[in-house]
């Protein structure tokens, strides 16, 4: 027992110091993960002994609020969310609520932002607040007033207290970015960073928006359940993100959970789960609340995109221009139900950046790439041994050349970037090569001397036959896919030669500007700085590889033998047939990928930046320049509603 109250008194002293600087800092020093593993620690320890310390995290919601901010008392205490991570742990949810009644629920999306509780008076707004510790927050009405997209003046009369999650959306962060001399984390650190910061100049440059989903007080008492509050909310000009689903049965409210899980990752906002209600207040009387959450509502919280692991080695990869990166070999852990066993790092000063050591114990995230990345290690770089910066090329030897940030392999013969030259010449997005991976391109250097490009077209099936694994029906297979790669769009095949820092947005422009490779091979610095979004070093780096000769007889062989690039011509049926149109904002029903698609599926042909050749601008929610760019050029410009309907029509 002593051992069991002296462990919890040192995790409620740990918890403590996080909730700190999470909720009152704004600046956790660790990731989520380690914070509720210790929580949950905690809540575990407390249920076998009975006890309970006076300053238990268990007990509290959020954090104090800061000095720095005057302080305001809300009219009723807002409280935290219950959570679970199971359906089972739902199912004695529901269980629970079930001995008093059959509910019917309400499903929303559980947002990953600030609380913010607005206090309106006979109409008028009065005052913002952070949630604080539920009782008291924080004043932050001078913030949060240059926020454009909340109601000054209301149609409801009395005193209300409406409460929404302040958020930054993803693509706002992925801008601001792009030229913060400071990087911001996450959009909840962001955003939190934006609201609770005594200059109110910080927060309108990070372009925070609230998305609201609760009435916490109302002097009326005409509210009876979460329908009507949406509803009140609607009505009153409150944004709120159109998705609530009512469920009478625990199925309906499983199906919600698993359709949120899915549609969330094509949203433009952070979430980190699903909340479910009881809808009406009355049952909600009768269930009451715990210390810190009520009992007729909890979160589900879906599975951690983020786990620990321990670094077990660092391994350095030589890619197709020769730069080596280094790839965390890790404890295999699961991780959103598939085991991982390494995670990408960026470069040396990367390592450093992150305190990672060989023997330490870090946080990867699952990001969009296949291979998680590393966030850093837990214990500051305290522990473990020092990973050593290579002084030559792990592959073939050659002494490294540090350029920037990075370390390069200058021998263009090095085994692994022939193999990742060929490989990114083969895929789908490039000359799709159907069945052509990095192993074949390994046998066909090994085995065959296959190195450049056209030596592909010079294959034949009998070649084939002498690799391991090629079969006759394998080697036609794969002679027929290397035929059919011939004819490809103009696009993909500028992606195919591999350019330094040539993605595939930068050869869709440079197809659709040149229309003809040709005209791409005379094209000098001056004129590839013309096309948008296309900055010195990648214009210097086109330029010099088209004036290499060696480039450019290889790319004369493989016209020689046959390849084919074509210019598709855009579908000239569609709505947008003819526009050039530029996306700017966000969406509340897109994300900008989704958008764009559907414009160059209906014709149309998108833009990154405004120039005289746009002619129409799709402008959502805190438009900036772009559309101000658009207004002085006299672009025609659309909003999401039009949008809409266009794409319907
Ligand atoms: P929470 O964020 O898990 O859930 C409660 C909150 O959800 C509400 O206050 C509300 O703001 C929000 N919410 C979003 N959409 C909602 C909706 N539709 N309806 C109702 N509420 C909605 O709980 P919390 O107490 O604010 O924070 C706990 C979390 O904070 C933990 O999971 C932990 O990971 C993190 N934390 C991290 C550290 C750290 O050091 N890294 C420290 C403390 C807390």
């Amino acid at each position: 027992m002593k051992e069991k109250l002296e462990k919890m008194r040192t995790l409620c002293d740990t918890l403590n110091r996080f909730a700190y600087e999470y909720y009152v800092l704004d600046n956790p020093s660790v990731e989520d993960i380690v914070y509720d593993k210790l929580y949950d620690e905690l809540l575990k320890l407390e249920s076998e002994t009975g006890e309970r310390f006076a300053d238990s995290p268990t007990r509290r919601v959020g954090g104090e609020p800061i000095s720095a901010f005057k302080k305001h008392e809300h009219i009723r205490r807002l409280y935290s969310l219950d959570k679970v991570v199971t359906m089972d742990a739902l199912e004695s949810f529901d269980a629970k609520v079930r001995k008093i009644t059959s509910p019917i629920y309400t499903v929303e999306y559980k947002f990953d932002g600030l609380t913010i509780c607005l206090t309106y008076k006979n109409g008028l707004f009065e005052r913002a607040t952070t949630r604080g510790n539920g009782t008291e927050g924080e004043d932050v009405t001078a913030q949060v007033l240059t926020i454009k997209s909340f109601p000054l003046a209301i149609d409801f009369k009395g005193t209300v207290e409406v409460q929404g999650e302040a958020i930054i959306r993803l693509s706002v962060l992925e801008e601001y970015n792009k030229t913060a001399e400071e990087q911001l984390k996450n959009a909840r650190n962001a955003v939190a960073g934006a609201i609770r910061n005594l200059d109110p100049k910080i927060t309108e440059k990070r372009k925070p928006e609230i998305l609201f989903y609760n009435v916490n007080y109302i002097s009326d008492d005409s509210l009876k359940s979460q329908t009507e509050i949406f509803d009140f909310l609607r009505k009153n000009g409150f944004k709120v993100f159109d998705y609530l689903r009512i469920c009478k049965t625990l199925d309906e409210v499983k199906n919600a959970v698993n359709e949120i899980e899915k549609e969330r990752k094509n949203l433009d906002v952070l979430t980190d789960g699903a909340v479910i209600k009881v809808d009406d207040f009355k049952t909600r009387d009768e269930l009451g609340y715990t210390d810190k959450f009520p009992r007729w509502a909890t979160a589900y919280k879906f599975e951690a995109e983020e786990t620990l692991t321990e670094i077990k080695d660092v391994i350095w990869q030589v890619g197709r221009t020769g730069k080596l990166t280094p790839l965390g070999i890790v404890t295999p852990v699961d991780l959103g139900g598939a085991t991982v066993k390494k995670a990408t790092l960026n470069n040396y000063g990367d390592i450093l950046r992150k305190n990672v050591k060989i023997g330490s114990t870090v946080v990867i995230r699952r990001s969009n790439e296949v291979i998680p990345e590393i966030l850093g290690a837990t214990d500051g770089g305290k522990n473990g041994k020092t990973v050593e910066k290579p002084t030559y090329c792990p592959s073939c030897g050659s002494l490294l050349e540090e350029e920037g940030a990075n370390l390069f392999c200058r021998n263009e013969d090095c085994k692994p970037r022939i193999v990742a030259k060929l490989a990114n010449f083969a895929q789908k997005d490039a000359m799709n090569i159907e069945g052509f991976s990095e192993m074949t391109a390994s046998q066909l250097l090994d085995e065959l001397s296959v190195k450049n490009f056209s030596d592909l077209y010079k294959l034949t099936v009998e070649d084939l036959l002498k690799l391991d694994g090629f079969k006759k029906k394998k080697a036609e297979k794969m002679i027929l896919a290397i035929e059919n790669s011939k004819s490809v769009e103009l696009k993909n095949f500028i992606f195919a030669l591999g350019i330094d820092g040539v993605g595939k947005k930068t050869a869709k422009d440079f197809a659709d500007e040149f229309k003809d490779i040709e005209n791409l091979f005379i094209a000098d610095e001056e004129r590839l700085l013309q096309i948008p979004e296309v900055g010195e070093i990648i214009a210097k780096d086109v330029a010099n590889y088209f004036r290499n000769d060696k480039n450019l007889s290889e790319i004369r062989a493989l016209f020689e033998l046959g390849v084919k690039p074509f210019v598709e011509t855009n579908d000239s049926q569609g709505v947008f047939s003819g526009e050039k149109v530029v996306l700017t904002g966000s969406l509340s029903d897109f994300t900008r990928s989704q958008a764009s698609k559907l414009i160059e599926e209906r014709g149309g042909e998108t833009q990154s930046s405004v120039s005289k050749s746009t002619t129409l601008v799709l402008a959502g929610d805190s438009a900036g320049s772009k559309l101000d760019k658009a207004k002085k050029l006299g672009i025609k410009i659309i909003d999401e509603e039009e949008f809409k309907r266009l794409i319907n029509t």
